[in-house]
């Protein structure tokens, strides 16, 4: 072998047009290996399969038939999203269109912390990300590897703000990153307020608010990872003013409402936030990572500003080439913002809009599908699309067993929520061309699962 072709220069797209045939196929094979939304004999089973397909991983002579044999052995052992049983996380299938633009990122290869590495990526960044921003009623918005990120800037922006001493406020219900961000930046041990419908209640932040020494910044939900529950932005909002508290929204999951004008109602409030997250890997059907935080004060990001000389030194700055280094606690950064660029072109508002729509419609059509089913118990009709629900009658223990073997058989995907003192069932309906009968055929293989391996 000689030297190994580029992906980018004259000759790259010829190099990888059959290299991307060769892709295609593994893709191809790969899942239909598979049969199921996951790889059938569990965790052992699998890491056997990868083993051998990988082999000595590091030869001392090049495999030429590499790419397609852990493409394949990757595809086989993959947990597909696109499989309407597959339905346990905010782990979304991409759409082809933002996967296809993804690519063009790999070969272009911009780097977001110097203009000369991202002469056009860092423009369509600067457009896109105050496009978005406005949608939430801020000025501005950095892009992230997604929600934890998101949650950690925000917080990291909050302690510049206001003071190493300030006091996270938040609900029962918060991502598990908020807290974890509080710990990372060495901020004190956050408030947890009570949320008993699950949602933030905006009396006992009121209370909390009161009671514990300020500064805070109160941490408020839309679209809880657990039960996608919105905690209630207009009334907390209203408290925070009140106390001069800072607010942000994590809206990881809940900002793809942004899209629909008939869900889009249920975020009022967001725009009151100071700063909000955003994940486009999750109702925006981005591959990962799509995140952004959209921050209502310009100048909170003077916070993030940083130099180093190789890459943004002052007489550059002066002679007008964008600064980028202070858009990202990051250094090399990829331009995730292409696939999102072409996703909102592609599709418009009203394309997104419909997606957001038919999950959420079939989120409402499972719910009142286990509701009417006597053998199941609903948790409570869905706010976004994620569906609790558990076989009636069953321990917590069962409940746990089925799930982990509806996995280990690879015949379907669910997620597990603890709410209410009781373990649940968790569909998050993320995959418009899901089918209620398909729906209606995983309430069949819970009941078989409930029962037990059937003797032959
Ligand atoms: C998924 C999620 C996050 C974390 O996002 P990542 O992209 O996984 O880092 C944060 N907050 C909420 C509410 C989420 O649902």
């Amino acid at each position: 072998m000689g030297m190994p072709p580029l992906a980018s220069g004259p000759h790259g797209p010829d190099t990888l047009r059959p290299l991307l045939d060769t892709v295609l196929d593994a893709l191809r094979t790969g899942a239909a290996a598979r049969r199921g939304p996951l790889p059938a004999g569990g965790p052992r089973a699998v890491a056997a399969r990868v083993s051998e397909a990988a082999g000595d991983i590091l030869p001392e002579r090049g495999a030429p038939e590499a790419l397609r044999a852990l493409v394949t052995a990757l595809a086989e052992g993959a947990a597909d999203p696109a499989h309407p049983l597959c339905a346990a996380h905010l782990h979304g299938a991409p759409l082809a269109v933002a996967t296809a633009a993804d690519l063009a990122a790999s070969v272009l290869n911009p780097s977001l912390d110097s203009w000369d590495q991202a002469p056009a990526a860092s423009a369509l960044e600067a457009l896109v990300t105050r496009t978005l921003a406005r949608e939430t009623g801020a000025a501005d918005a950095l892009v992230t590897t997604g929600g934890t990120e998101s949650n950690q800037l925000a917080v990291l922006l909050a302690r510049e703000a206001q003071g190493a001493n300030v006091r996270l406020v938040h609900g029962a219900g918060v991502h598990h990153s908020v807290p974890r961000a509080a710990w990372l930046l060495g901020l004190p041990e956050p408030v947890t307020v009570p949320a008993p419908a699950g949602t933030l209640d905006p009396a006992s932040l009121d209370e909390a608010l009161t009671r514990i020494p300020g500064p805070h910044l109160v941490v408020a939900t839309a679209g809880t990872t657990d039960a996608g529950l919105i905690d209630p932005l207009p009334e907390i909002a209203g408290r925070c003013a009140a106390h001069g508290a800072r607010l942000h929204v994590d809206a990881a999951y809940g900002a793809g409402l942004l899209f629909s004008d008939r869900h889009r109602p249920r975020l009022a409030g967001l725009e009151a936030a100071h700063t909000v997250t955003l994940d486009l890997h999750k109702l925006g059907w981005q591959p990962i990572a799509a995140g952004l935080l959209t921050v209502k004060d310009p100048g909170d990001l003077h916070a993030l500003h940083h130099r180093a000389e190789y890459l943004n030194p002052d007489d550059d700055t002066d002679a007008g080439l964008p600064d980028l280094l202070g858009r990202s606690p990051r250094t090399s950064r990829r331009p995730d913002i292409l696939k999102i660029a072409v996703t909102l072109k592609t599709l418009g508002r009203s394309g997104l809009g419909t997606l957001v729509d038919t999950v959420c419609a079939l989120a409402e059509e499972f719910a009142a599908h286990v509701h009417d089913h006597p053998g199941f118990e609903l948790h409570a009709p869905p706010t976004i699309s994620t569906v609790l629900f558990r076989p009636a009658h069953a321990t917590d223990d069962a409940v746990a067993a089925v799930r982990r073997t509806l996995l280990t058989t690879g015949a379907a995907v669910l997620g597990r929520a603890r709410t209410d003192g009781r373990l649940w069932l968790k569909a998050t309906l993320l995959n418009p061309h899901t089918r209620p009968d398909d729906l209606a055929a995983l309430l069949t293989l819970v009941e078989t699962a409930l029962e037990g391996p059937t003797p032959r």
